[in-house]
């Protein structure tokens, strides 16, 4: 009936231990639809990590989460810090929190204006400051944090400015990163904050490894989401349900839009449709429109007009017979294939990020 994520559960914990040992001060990220596996799940997960502390050797104190909006569901699982990767701002969901949530937030400030407005509305709010890289989302540039470090200094007692670090997000760079991460090392120091604790995403383990080195002073600190909940593929598996088949012959009409089969074959009926994010693509890292373009209209298609799904049977990945349903979709298995029966499982290739599954079964 249902389109499931079964995960092998060993596997997957001790890729999760393994992960936060090898990255000591990892900030696991537990944002959106928590990866396919739901926060709620990856909070209770994060809690069993920091109780594992002692064999990963590595504590873990601050869980990140995407909005103020997702608090909520992950704040009763785990109970140490949250901190919310989307900026601070004078307004919204960010100034209702409540008083025992709020004193476990860690806030990011990304304009010099809502540092003050922060703190005038929280004077014990703790917080890192974003600094702007080249991914150019969000962040405060070398005037600003030196402007930063100014107003902070000017505290009565300047280590209990709530200052936790400054963050940085980077792109996804197929080359080396250490190069912008040292410019922006360099721009902390020169700025006087008196903080020594970075958070950073996307560095890989040798450029982490690299930065540590060059900067003995300094704690870099990862937040991780995909390499960790995600980083073991082949502990996931997903699967969609055939709910019907039907025989057609050429020039039968079927789906919504009255199309007519364009040769003889099966109708397969499968769970799985546009609400569990099926068939819409995010965008894919370095294909251009103009080569994604290209992509649908070399092997896409195939030569009677029907779109590549990401449903497999016995391996071989099926074409849809329309676009995807709300909560099924109608593939098109040509005659002379097998024919799956009715509530047969079939593979489903899915980005993890964009899909919302019926169960995630843990076994
Ligand atoms: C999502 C996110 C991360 C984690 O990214 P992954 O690619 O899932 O590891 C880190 N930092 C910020 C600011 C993010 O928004």
């Amino acid at each position: 009936m249902s389109l499931t994520l079964t995960v092998d559960g060993e596997r997957w914990r001790h890729h999760l231990l393994t992960t936060v040992t090898r990255f000591p001060g990892i900030v696991p990220v537990a944002k959106g639809n928590g990866y396919g596996l739901t926060l709620g799940r990856l909070a209770r997960r994060a809690q069993w990590l920091a109780e594992h502390a002692d064999e990963t050797g590595a504590p873990l104190d601050v869980l990140a989460v995407g909005t103020y909006d997702e608090i909520g569901e992950v704040a009763s699982r785990y109970d140490g810090d949250l901190l919310v990767l989307t900026p601070w701002r004078p307004f919204g969901a960010a100034l209702q929190l409540d008083a025992r949530t709020a004193a476990r937030v860690v806030h990011t400030v990304s304009r010099p204006e809502d540092l003050a407005a922060l703190r005038a509305h929280d004077p014990d709010a703790r917080f890192v400051l974003e600094q702007l890289t080249s991914m150019r989302r969000h962040g405060m540039t070398r005037r600003d944090l030196a402007g930063a470090a100014e107003a902070l200094l000017a505290g009565t007692d300047s280590r209990r400015s709530g200052l936790r670090g400054v963050a940085m997000h980077l792109p996804l760079n197929t080359t080396s990163h250490l190069s912008e991460v040292s410019r922006l090392i360099n721009d902390i120091v020169a700025s006087g904050l008196p903080t020594r604790t970075v958070f950073v995403s996307h560095l890989t383990h040798d450029e982490l490894t690299r930065l540590a080195a060059t900067y003995p002073d300094f704690t870099v600190r990862p937040r991780i989401g995909t390499d960790l909940w995600l980083g073991d593929r082949g502990a996931l598996s997903v699967r969609a349900t055939v709910l019907d088949v039907h025989d057609v012959e050429r020039g039968e009409v079927f789906g919504y839009r009255g199309r007519s089969v364009p040769k003889a074959g099966h109708l397969v009926v499968v769970s799985g449709g546009t609400a569990h994010g099926i068939g819409l693509e995010a965008p894919t890292g370095d294909q251009s429109l103009r080569a994604r373009a290209a992509t649908l209209a070399r092997g896409g298609l195939d030569a009677v007009g029907f779109v590549r799904s990401p449903f497999s049977i016995d391996g071989k990945q099926r074409l849809f017979a329309e676009p995807p349903h709300m909560q099924a979709s109608m593939l098109f298995v040509p005659s002379g294939a097998r024919v799956p029966r009715v509530g047969e499982q079939i593979e489903v290739r899915v980005r993890f990020t964009a899909t919302d599954f019926d169960r995630v079964v843990i076994d």
